[in-house]
């Protein structure tokens, strides 16, 4: 198993910025790694070099498991890294690079683990299915979302998801957390439009579309959202209470998030709905008023809330201010009482006797919003040891992200034990 960290140090040298050029390279290297192992990928693209790769390891029983990541990163600023971030390079115990955390690191485990059951000659409890996506870091469009549309086929018989998100650990004290993702914030993507009337910057103000929209945008930007607690959220406090041994006050949720540290990190933004302003477009000249003035918004709602945040956006927006969805995905929930979820539980302390894993809820998304509209359950699991010095949120999306090359190996032997224990 020690081609994990090689294989993870080859993906993070394609630079599949997104946006950018592509993720066709990256795709066509994982492809030869399943090729080689004797499983043969699907190759896919749904515009020029946005590629993807899906591939089906027969199992014992028919019912199968999706095992999802994406080829994409986020861009990352060469000169704010101690290394560059394509480089792939192997230091001080760990591959180092853009996409080590998010999710490189993650598509490396699943491939030196599929190498190894080949050279082995193991075969999985079930099904597995492994996709390789692009355009994860935007709407997923050029990726998930395309696959689930026009090659629905692949994912037959997918009860079960596991991606990115989840599974790893979260030193709290002398705790080892590991969360484990049942669901994600809901994604409303919206462009406002105020409308108004046109004229000459020097006359009395009458109906003026900036101010409108900035009003609007002004009462929604100080809107405090009310604290919901749905189920995901709950049953990880009361897991965090059992295992920091102290209570933690539902009436003060934010506060109690503050004091936690990065045990508290796992709830503070998954407590509320929430809507930030963050494009603004109108006018062309200073002293002419414009007609339309836009802006647009990133709202998340909890899973459950999405009317509520909808019914609350448009009282706050006002009667003068059209909304429309830039995109629009639902929240999605997995079953926690479910065997699965027990089996996730079970294959992370099975390698790491210390590990507390705890429900938690994601305050993003992720394309298992796109696969949960296939019906099947996703789960954020995505194994991994960080030692306690690695925060796992400080590197998502950072700088400097980095991976421990035994974390990796702790990830593939997981992996290993979900995907074919008994
Ligand atoms: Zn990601």
């Amino acid at each position: 198993m020690g081609e994990v960290a090689r294989i993870c140090s080859d993906l993070i040298r394609f630079d599949t910025t997104n946006p950018g050029s592509g993720e066709r390279p990256a795709a066509e290297y994982v492809a030869a790694l399943l090729s080689e192992a004797g499983i043969e990928p699907v190759v896919f693209e749904s515009a020029r070099h946005r590629t993807s790769v899906v591939a089906r390891i027969p199992g014992d029983s028919p019912q199968a498991l999706l095992v999802h990541g994406h080829l994409d990163v986020v861009p990352a600023q060469a000169a704010d890294w101690r290394v560059h971030p394509f480089s792939g390079e192997v230091s001080g115990g760990c591959v180092w690079g853009r996409g080590a955390v998010d999710m490189k690191g993650t598509l490396s485990m699943t491939l030196a683990l599929v190498r190894d059951w080949a050279r082995r000659g193991v075969r999985p409890t079930r099904d597995v299915v492994l996709a390789f996506l692009a355009d994860e870091e935007a709407s997923g469009e050029y990726g998930a979302r395309y696959a689930v549309r026009e090659h629905r086929e692949l994912f037959d018989g997918c009860t079960e998801a596991i991606g990115e998100s989840g599974g790893y650990s979260v030193q709290a004290g002398d705790a080892r957390i590991y969360p484990v993702a049942v669901g994600e914030r809901g994604t409303a993507w919206m462009r406002l439009t105020a409308t108004g009337v046109a004229g000459h910057g020097s006359h009395p103000p009458v109906d003026n579309a900036v101010a409108e929209l900035c009003h609007a945008l002004s009462r929604l930007a100080a809107h405090r959202w009310p604290v919901r607690l749905t189920p995901g959220v709950a049953a990880l406090i009361e897991s965090l209470e059992e295992i920091l041994g102290e209570r933690i006050d539902r009436d003060r949720l934010e506060e109690e998030a503050g004091r936690l540290g990065r045990a508290g990190a796992l709830f503070r933004a998954q407590i509320r709905n929430s809507a930030n302003p963050t494009m603004l477009q109108a006018g062309y000249k200073v002293n002419v008023v414009p007609g339309t003035a836009t802006g647009h918004v990133d709202g998340r709602f909890l899973p459950g809330y999405r009317e509520e945040f909808l019914q609350t956006v448009d009282r706050l927006l006002g009667p003068k201010v059209t909304r429309e969805f830039v995109n629009i995905e639902d929240a999605p929930s997995a079953p926690m009482d479910a065997p699965f979820f027990e089996r996730l539980r079970a294959a992370l302390v099975a390698e790491d006797p210390a590990a507390r894993p705890v429900p938690y809820v994601m305050s993003g998304g992720t394309d298992a919003k796109s696969f949960a509209g296939l019906g099947i359950n996703g789960y954020g699991f995505a194994p991994l040891l960080l030692t306690p010095d690695l925060d796992y949120f400080g590197m998502f999306h950072g700088v400097d992200e980095r991976v421990p090359v035994e974390g990796l190996e702790f990830g593939v032997r997981v992996l290993d034990r979900l995907l074919t224990a008994g």
